[in-house]
């Protein structure tokens, strides 16, 4: 499986790290070693010293598709979780002043924590509420209205250039708020109401 994320879907976040709206969704990668799950601990790596928090609305893709159409899209993923992008500040910031490729801030062993995953049936996608706590304290609150580039548009966007398949998963881009990390805390995140996923960090 693989796991695709979209930067920069969200005004706001866009507007807290100084960055160019995109005229097209920014697209990335993380490997499946990326993957924690079952609120597995994230253990803080030597090499940065300033780990983000991103929470993120994901979507699990059910069947295998390219060049998919936009209208169809939605026929493509059948159930929602919410995720962590965990994302090495530091090391990015380096990586885009010297216009390189990003996966040693992005797709690091252990930074992408994910929840359950629940029947997007009976939830308005699009308008889907979000959030993640940092011990107990509220950080980030989205809401999927506010969406640059809607999960339809991302479906439809990313199969031109890899075909989706079964079990892969979307993060869809974080919204304003994201924070350092530090050893000791605890994250929790929820869509609407539930809490679906909690992460120490160790
Ligand atoms: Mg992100």
């Amino acid at each position: 499986m693989k796991i695709i994320a979209i930067g920069r879907n969200y005004a706001a976040h866009i507007a807290e790290l100084n960055n160019e709206k995109p005229s097209q969704p920014v697209v990335f990668m993380k490997p499946d070693t990326a993957l924690l799950r079952n609120n597995a601990p994230f253990y803080y790596p030597e090499f940065s010293k300033d780990i983000h928090f991103e929470v993120e609305v994901l979507i699990k893709i059910n069947r295998e598709g390219k060049y998919i159409d936009q209208k169809f899209a939605h026929k493509y993923y059948e159930e929602i979780g919410i995720g962590i992008d965990f994302t090495a500040r530091d090391l990015q910031s380096k990586c885009k002043e010297k216009g390189l490729p990003w996966e040693i801030a992005k797709a690091f062993n252990g930074s992408a924590p994910i929840s359950e995953f629940v029947a997007k049936e009976g939830h308005d996608l699009s308008n889907l509420n979000f959030s993640l706590k940092q011990n107990g304290e509220l950080k980030q609150q989205g809401n999927t209205s506010l969406m640059l580039f809607p999960f339809d548009e991302i479906v439809a966007y990313v199969s031109k250039f890899f075909t989706l398949k079964k079990g892969d998963i979307v993060f869809t881009g974080t919204p304003a708020g994201v924070g350092p990390i530090a050893i000791g805390d605890k994250l929790e995140a929820f869509i609407e109401e539930e809490k679906l996923l909690e992460v120490e960090i160790k």
